[in-house]
C-alpha cells in the first residue's frame, strides 16, 4: 500500500469502501463500457453515495472534508479496476479543485455541493489541437461584452467531456499579454454555442471518454471567472501541478504493483518444458529485478507524498516523481508482458489493457520531455 505511514483510521474505512465499490460497481463493466467508449452516468451518481468523489471538499460544501491520502487510497484501488475509467481523478483531483481553490463564495456554494454528489461532472479543458505543452499559446478567446464574455475557440483532448455539466476552460482574455493574458472560466455545458465534438478512438483507457470541444461564440456571465482578477488563469494552472504530477506518479506506482501482482500469479500456473515458469532462473532474475524497482519507486512516491501533505513538495520533485513513476511503469508493464507469451498480446487479459493504458502517463500531466526540461533547467541554473 503507497502511503502505508500516513493512512488514518478514516482512511482505512476509505479503502474498503471503495475497494467494494471498484469489486461490484466497475471491474464487472470493464468490456462493455470499453465498447461504449464512456461509463453510464449513473456510476458517477452512486460513487458520489458512496463517497468516491472530491474527497477533500469540507463540510461546508457539501463534502467528507478529508485530505490528499484519500486521493492516494482511491488512485490504489482504481488502479485494480484498470483503465481509468471513470476518470474520477480528472473530476475530482484535477478540475473541481480549481473552483475550491480559487472560485468564489457564490461558485463553491453552488458548484462543490454538486461536484461532491456525482450530480455535476467537471472537465478541465486547455489542450488545443496547435498548444499543448505550450499553453501560453492557445487561442481560445474570452471577450468581454458588457456583464458577459463571448468564448470562441476550439479544445482537443478533454477527459471526462461527453459528460461533463462544467468545464473549467482556460482562455486568452488578453491576448497580447502572454502567460498574464490567460483567464480560467467555469462554462456550463448546457449554454448556447456549447458544441461536443467526436469521441476520440484511443489506443488505451477506452471507456474513458476523451472529446474535442467547440466554443461557438459561448456567453457566460462575468462571475464565471474564475479568480478575482482577469489574467490568474496560467498561475492557477500552474499551481496545481504538484498534486496533478504527483498523483499521476501515484497511479503509476499502483498499476506497477498491479501488474506485478498479476504477473507473480500467472508465471506459478503457467507451464513449459514441463514445469512452471517460476522455476527457470531467468524468471526470477526478471521478477526479483522488477519488484525491487517497483519498491524504490514507491519509497520515493511516499517520500513525495510526506511532502505534500506538510505542503512542501516542490514542482521539481513532483515532475521528477511523475517522470520517473510513468517512465518506469512503461518498462515494467512490458517487461512483465513478456511473460504472458501470446496471452499478453490479447485484449481480453490485463496486461494486455494494463499496457495500453499506461502509455498516456508519459504524456499527459506535462509530457516527459518537458519534465526533463523542467528538471534540467533547475539543476544547471
Ligand atoms: C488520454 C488523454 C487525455 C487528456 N485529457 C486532457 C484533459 O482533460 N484536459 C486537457 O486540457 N488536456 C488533456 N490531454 C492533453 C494533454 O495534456 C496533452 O496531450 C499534453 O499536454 C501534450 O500536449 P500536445 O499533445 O499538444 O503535445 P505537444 O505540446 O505538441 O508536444 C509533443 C511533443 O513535442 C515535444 N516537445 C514539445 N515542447 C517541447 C519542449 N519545450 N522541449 C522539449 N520537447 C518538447 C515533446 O516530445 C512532446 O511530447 C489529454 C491527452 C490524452 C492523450
Amino acid at each position: 500500500m503507497i502511503g502505508e505511514q500516513f493512512l488514518r483510521e478514516d482512511h482505512l474505512i476509505f479503502q474498503q469502501t471503495t475497494r467494494r465499490f471498484v469489486d461490484k460497481e466497475l471491474l464487472p463493466h470493464r468490456e462493455e463500457w470499453e465498447a461504449l467508449g464512456t461509463v453510464p452516468r449513473d456510476v458517477w451518481l452512486k460513487a458520489g453515495e458512496n463517497g468516491l468523489l472530491c474527497c477533500d471538499v469540507p463540510e461546508e460544501y457539501g463534502g467528507p472534508g478529508g485530505d490528499y491520502m484519500h486521493s492516494v487510497v482511491l488512485a490504489q484501488e482504481m488502479a485494480r479496476a484498470g483503465g481509468g475509467a471513470p476518470a474520477f481523478a480528472g473530476h475530482s483531483d484535477t478540475a473541481a479543485p480549481y473552483i475550491l481553490l480559487y472560485g468564489s463564495e457564490a461558485q463553491k456554494k453552488e458548484w462543490l455541493p454538486k461536484a461532491v454528489s456525482g450530480e455535476a461532472i467537471f472537465a478541465i479543458a486547455m489542450t488545443e489541437p496547435h498548444a499543448g505543452s505550450d499553453l501560453q499559446a492557445i487561442r481560445t478567446t474570452a471577450v468581454r461584452d458588457g456583464d458577459d464574455y463571448v468564448i470562441k475557440g476550439q479544445k482537443v483532448y478533454i477527459s471526462n467531456a461527453q459528460q461533463a455539466h462544467v468545464v473549467i476552460v482556460a482562455c486568452k482574455t488578453d491576448p497580447s499579454a502572454g502567460a498574464r493574458g490567460i483567464s480560467l472560466l467555469l462554462v456550463e455545458t448546457d449554454r448556447p454555442g456549447f458544441v461536443r465534438g467526436k469521441m476520440l478512438k484511443k489506443i488505451g483507457r477506452k471507456a474513458q471518454d476523451t472529446l474535442e470541444l467547440f466554443f461557438d461564440d459561448v456567453r457566460v456571465p462575468v462571475s464565471n471567472l474564475i479568480g478575482a482578477e482577469e489574467g490568474q488563469g496560467f498561475f492557477q494552472l500552474m499551481g496545481m501541478l504538484v498534486q496533478e504530477r504527483l498523483t499521476s506518479a501515484v497511479r503509476s506506482t499502483s498499476a506497477m504493483r498491479v501488474v506485478l501482482d498479476d504477473t507473480l500469479r500467472y508465471v506459478k500456473e503457467r507451464e513449459a518444458f514441463g514445469r512452471p515458469i517460476a522455476a527457470f532462473q531467468n524468471t526470477q532474475f526478471e521478477m526479483a529485478d522488477l519488484w525491487s524497482t517497483y519498491l524504490a519507486h514507491r519509497a520515493f512516491v511516499e517520500w513525495c507524498i510526506g511532502k505534500h501533505l506538510k505542503g512542501e513538495l516542490s514542482a521539481v520533485e513532483a515532475a521528477a516523481a511523475k517522470l520517473r513513476a510513468s517512465e518506469c511503469e512503461g518498462v515494467l508493464i512490458d517487461r512483465c508482458l513478456q511473460f504472458f507469451g501470446g496471452m499478453g498480446y490479447m485484449w481480453e487479459t490485463p496486461i494486455a489493457r494494463a499496457y495500453a493504458d499506461a502509455r498516456v502517463n508519459r504524456i499527459s500531466a506535462g509530457s516527459n520531455h518537458i519534465l526533463k526540461m523542467l528538471i534540467g533547467r533547475d539543476l544547471l541554473k
